[in-house]
């Protein structure tokens, strides 16, 4: 079978998400174009999008709050779906903080129509025909978040530079879902949302 030589890249414009494909061993790069911008990163068991990535599950496994590159991220069923291979961000990323949604933005004052992670992680999988009940809690990429001595969290704005890329490699075959975080009323994104790619890498030899 031939090998695939060219990057897949699928861009997230600025407070949107996609979905794409991740065969079992493929490797995936989530690019931040701009820079300072937070991704949503939601991954589902491609034969049962009900087991999904958890961060909790995951936070079990590996004994940190947040995400190491070699580690690897576990399903709710507690089956690895992801490992982190390599990140030339600074490495700040987040594992604590829930999707936002519109009840987040009512709460911040916004109007109804605000976008929100969640609402775009259920369109992005009704894109593909696919739907689940619930939202998992992400894998916020570049999103920093320091927790202190007392354990209280801080929401600080991204450090991610433009072009810093985090890449997973899909230990199973999965549906990866990715939001630009529309985000724009606390710092995290600087202010002002920007866009995102998914760049699904080419089958190493
Ligand atoms: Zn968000």
């Amino acid at each position: 079978m031939d090998s695939i030589t060219a990057i897949e890249r699928t861009v997230v414009p600025a407070r949107e998400a996609r979905a794409v494909r991740v065969p079992q061993g493929r490797r995936v790069s989530v690019v931040d174009l701009e820079g300072g911008q937070v991704g949503d990163v939601f991954a589902f068991a491609a034969d049962d999008v009900t087991e999904h990535l958890s961060a909790s599950h995951t936070r079990s496994s590996t004994n940190r709050l947040f995400p190491a590159v070699g580690e690897r991220f576990v399903t709710d069923r507690r089956r690895p779906i992801l490992t982190l291979v390599s990140d030339t961000s600074p490495g700040r990323h987040d594992m604590l903080i829930a999707a936002c949604d519109p009840e987040r933005y009512a709460a911040l004052g916004a109007q109804p129509s605000h976008a929100s992670c969640a609402g775009n992680l259920h369109r992005a999988l009704a894109s593909m025909g696919l739907a689940v009940p619930f939202t998992p809690q992400p894998v916020n990429v570049f999103m920093r978040i320091p927790v202190d001595e007392e354990g209280r969290l801080d929401w600080l704005p991204a450090v991610s530079r433009p072009g810093d890329a985090i890449t997973f490699q899909a230990v199973m075959d999965c549906v990866l879902v990715v939001s630009a975080c529309p985000q724009d009323l606390v710092a995290i994104n600087g202010g002002v949302p920007t866009s995102l790619a998914i760049d699904v890498l080419p089958e190493s030899d």
